[in-house]
């Protein structure tokens, strides 16, 4: 089942305690997040924990609002977001980063400008402390738009770009997964039988600044146990993470390999130019066909104008939402 956030935001935190939905006007600036549709299982979530989370996201939307707050672009605004989300432990990008099948660390991100297209995507990633920054320098420093790990490694030194050792991405909860998942594979249990959180993560962030520009950021460790070398979606052009000023900005969250078969964020932004669908009916449409496929996952989106899309097919997606009004919503779950 498909969930829209209009219907399931019920908290609000903004200051004058106003609770539901904003939709934006013309012109107005906005920043949608998401910290992966690897929610942990309601039951699990403590209270403590709980706000935790809702913390770590609201850091994320301030860290963007302040930059479309105050004129800056698009492109600030989502890479800002998602640093917050990279160095913090809870979710599945820079550090909190989940294990590869050889108990590694490998991470992908990739940034997209809607008003040049022009795109940075880095993959494989060992020791770059922030994924989504050497994305953009490679975008803005490069002619070439994606590098592997060997090659966006040497660029990152070049460019005097912070690296950490293997260890800076680890996290207890990660490594457990990786056995849990193990343990799985090893008696040969579905997929299905690991729970959203054991398997996915990622995080995203789409934007328009105050010109109409918009952009999409998307950084992440991929899924628990991949082989190493494997690339999802989240740093592929138009399958996790996508951006044209004249659609809209995606990023997606959930099992790579479907995203990438529905060419998922480009075929939203197909659909809106083609069909003059809007924003909020090409994304249910994408991630229905994406779940016809058998992946489970979720995605924002936002236009030019304003309209957003949060949606998943899991339990709960980690999400949040700022207005130029200053109105911050964040939420977990339907
Ligand atoms: N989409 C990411 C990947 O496939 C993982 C996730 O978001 O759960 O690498």
């Amino acid at each position: 089942m498909l969930c829209h956030l209009r219907d399931a935001w019920t908290r609000c935190i903004s200051e004058d305690g106003e609770l539901g939905w904003t939709a934006m006007s013309n012109n107005q600036f906005g920043l949608v997040i998401h910290g992966g549709a690897g929610a942990i299982d309601r039951k699990k979530l403590t209270p403590k924990r709980e706000e935790e989370y809702r913390d770590a996201l609201e850091q994320s939307l301030k860290a963007g609002f302040e930059v479309l707050s105050r004129g800056g672009p698009s492109l600030d605004a989502v890479e800002a977001a998602v640093r917050v989300m990279e160095d913090d432990p809870h979710f599945n990008a820079g550090k909190g980063a989940v294990f590869t099948s050889a108990g590694t660390h490998e991470l992908d991100a990739c940034i997209m400008d809607g008003k040049t297209l022009k795109a940075g995507a880095v993959v494989s990633l060992k020791s770059i402390r922030n994924p989504i920054s050497l994305a953009r320098l490679l975008m803005e420093e490069s002619p070439h738009l994606m590098l592997d790990c060997a090659g966006a490694e040497a660029f990152a030194k070049e460019h005097g770009i912070e690296s950490v050792d293997q260890k800076y991405f680890f996290t207890q909860e990660r490594w457990d997964a990786l056995q849990r998942v193990q343990e799985a594979a090893r008696k040969g249990e579905n997929n299905f039988v690991v729970s959203d959180q054991d398997r996915h993560g990622t995080v995203g962030a789409v934007a328009v600044d105050q010109a109409g520009n918009l952009a999409a950021a998307t950084s992440t460790g991929g899924m628990t146990n991949k082989r190493p070398g494997r690339v999802g979606d989240s740093p592929i052009i138009g399958a996790g993470t996508y951006a044209n000023n004249a659609t809209c900005a995606v990023s997606a969250t959930g099992d790579g390999e479907y995203f990438i078969r529905a060419t998922a964020a480009h075929d939203i932004s197909a659909l809106m130019e083609y069909r003059g669908m809007s924003v909020e009916q090409a994304s249910q449409s994408v991630l229905e066909k994406v779940r016809k496929l058998g992946g489970t996952g979720g995605l924002i989106a936002i236009d030019a104008k304003g309209g957003l899309a949060l949606l998943f097919n899991t339990n709960g997606m980690y999400r949040g939402h700022v207005d130029q009004a200053g109105k911050f919503v964040v939420d977990i779950y339907r």
